[in-house]
């Protein structure tokens, strides 16, 4: 890899100015977003760019299982009734702005050499980065897991922060829109191994943005209550069985932590006892 020289970070700040013009440049007029310094602007970005992301996840999700496919994945009676997914949205918009901060922050940490993050496959090479990518994957599943069950276990923090979320805990109160409805804290929390990740493995930094979005497509997708049936994939049945019985299933996108700290609880066991 290259050292971290100013002619080097700058390849940073080009591909984030970059990202800031393709979602600003169509809403918001040059001549208000010139004054904003950098670090501003990716905020806004952040901000503009997550609400988009998830109105147009959620409501295609929600359009496509309950209306198009009314009755196929969710029985008709165990749709979230209007209230629940208002409530749900209202909780996930006062957390934005705040989740927002995170990937400015990190973007700063990665503007400024801080990080391990390069620029480019071509420094490293694609076994690497293959190697380096499932690392990176790897400390995600066990960071999110062990910060998702330190929420749980360490009371006051589950009744000041992760309570939030929980609310939710009847198939028919869970929709997609529940996947950002977070206490603030509690969703950065959350995030922070894909941060933490950038200080202790060599990341490519389009791949770690790729990698948060993702997150929040999968955080709807995990609340839509339907089982995908996807080994080792832990998707919604598993997550919904998280906000039954509160002390299964806090993993992240694979059943792996759960599995290897006895934590995981089988839907198809499930329903095969009538629970
Ligand atoms: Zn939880
Ligand atoms: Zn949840």
């Amino acid at each position: 890899m290259e050292g971290r020289a100013p002619e080097y970070l700058h390849k940073f700040v080009a591909e984030t100015e970059w990202y800031t013009d393709i979602v600003l440049s169509p809403l918001v007029p040059d001549s208000w977003r010139a004054p904003l310094p950098h670090w501003a602007q990716t905020w806004l970005r952040n901000y503009i760019g997550g609400v988009l992301v998830y109105f147009l996840s959620g409501f295609l999700w929600c359009f496509y299982i309950y209306y198009w496919k009314r009755n196929v994945y969710v029985p008709k009676d165990e749709i979230p009734s209007k209230k629940a997914m208002l409530l749900q949205i209202k909780v996930a918009m006062k957390a934005m702005p705040w989740y927002s901060a995170l990937p400015t922050i990190s973007e700063y940490m990665v503007e400024n050499g801080w990080t391990q993050c390069y620029s480019s496959i071509r420094e490293v090479g694609w076994p690497m980065y293959t190697v380096y990518l499932v690392i990176y994957l790897g400390l995600c599943e066990f960071g999110i897991y062990w910060m998702h069950r330190e929420l749980h276990d360490i009371k006051p923090l589950y009744k000041l922060l992760h309570a939030t979320h929980h609310i939710y805990n009847k198939q028919n109160t869970l929709s997609p829109f529940a996947g950002l409805a977070f206490h603030p804290l509690d969703g950065i929390l959350q995030a922070v191994p894909h941060v933490i990740c950038l200080f202790l493995v060599p990341t490519h930094f389009t791949t770690h943005i790729i990698l948060l979005f993702c997150e929040a497509v999968w955080t709807a997708n995990i609340h839509d209550c339907i089982h995908g049936k996807l080994w080792p994939v832990m998707g919604a049945g598993y997550h919904t069985i998280h906000h039954t019985t509160y002390r299964h299933n806090y993993g992240h996108y694979t059943i792996w932590a759960d599995w290897m700290f006895g934590t995981l609880r089988d839907p198809e066991e499930e329903s095969k006892k009538g629970i």
